[in-house]
């Protein structure tokens, strides 16, 4: 029997349009779409009709059977034959396990494509109206998981390399460790006054921001009742958010022309 193929697709940060084109290609013509949680379900209404729609979120404590429970899943769709998507929020590379997926693939000889997206530190700053690079005030950007202590795991993050080399830092899985985040920022040399935002569901209509520094943040967080998920910003460049935000005034309209 011909083997299928398996596109390891990134859905976007949470807006169903912020999916490419090619993207929402695979999903219309895939017999199989294995999905995340942090997918956007809109876009699951774009598979054809008879698709299989598998969820594969992840369970807190879990993560290692669930995984291998999806890698087992894409190697046996695409040994059947069949066309599958694996769709993931944001990138499929940027936190999504989406290299572990693509090394079993090979290790079973099985074809795939990697469909970049849109990922969460780059698109919720955006939509907050923070840039995450700009000449006056930052020229380096960084992506950094904020999960590592949370999850017991060592912290094997270069601390003085972030807070004295980078001039922008998005933190991913950060909710719960903000705190943390926050003091070995400050201990290893980036000032307390440093702006700070925390953007929650981005891209979305429920899309919270707040701002403050990395003295204030994690209180006004736990004033806020953020939740995740959320991406925590580290720039100079929120200073810019109050000037050229957008997002809010395009949702508030709506919702008054809805009403
Ligand atoms: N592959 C994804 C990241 C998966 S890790 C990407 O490229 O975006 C999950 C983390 O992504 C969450 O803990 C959160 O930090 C971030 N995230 C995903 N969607 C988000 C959203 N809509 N708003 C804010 N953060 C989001």
């Amino acid at each position: 029997m011909t083997k299928g193929k398996v596109y390891l697709v990134g859905a976007g940060p949470g807006d169903p349009k912020l999916l490419t084109i090619y993207g929402l290609e695979c999903i219309q013509q895939s017999d199989v779409i294995a999905y995340d949680r942090l997918v956007n379900p809109a876009l699951l209404d774009h598979a054809k009709e008879g698709a299989e729609l598998i969820f594969c979120g992840k369970l807190p404590g879990k993560h290692a059977l669930i995984q291998e429970q999806t890698n087992q899943l894409l190697v046996e769709k695409a040994q059947e034959g069949k066309v599958v998507t694996r769709l993931k929020g944001g990138d499929p590379f940027v936190f999504g396990r989406g290299g572990e997926e693509a090394e079993v693939l090979r290790n079973h000889d099985i074809e795939y494509e990697v469909v970049p997206g849109i990922t969460a530190g780059i698109a919720a700053p955006a939509y907050a109206g923070i840039p995450v690079t700009h000449r006056d005030f930052a020229s380096s950007f960084a992506i950094v998981t904020g999960h590592g202590r949370a999850s017991k795991q060592q912290d094997h993050l270069n601390w003085s390399a972030l807070a004295q080399g980078i001039d922008t830092i998005a933190f991913y899985m950060s909710v719960g460790n903000l705190q943390y985040i926050c003091e070995q920022l400050i201990s290893h040399g980036k000032s307390s006054e440093t702006p700070a935002a925390l953007i929650e569901w981005g891209t979305l209509a429920k899309q919270r921001t707040i701002t403050g520094c990395l003295e204030n943040i994690y209180s006004k967080s736990i004033e806020e009742k953020i939740t995740h998920p959320a991406i925590f910003l580290v720039s100079e460049t929120v200073q810019i958010r109050e000037k050229i935000k957008w997002f809010e005034q395009i949702v508030l309209e709506e919702s008054l022309h809805e009403s």
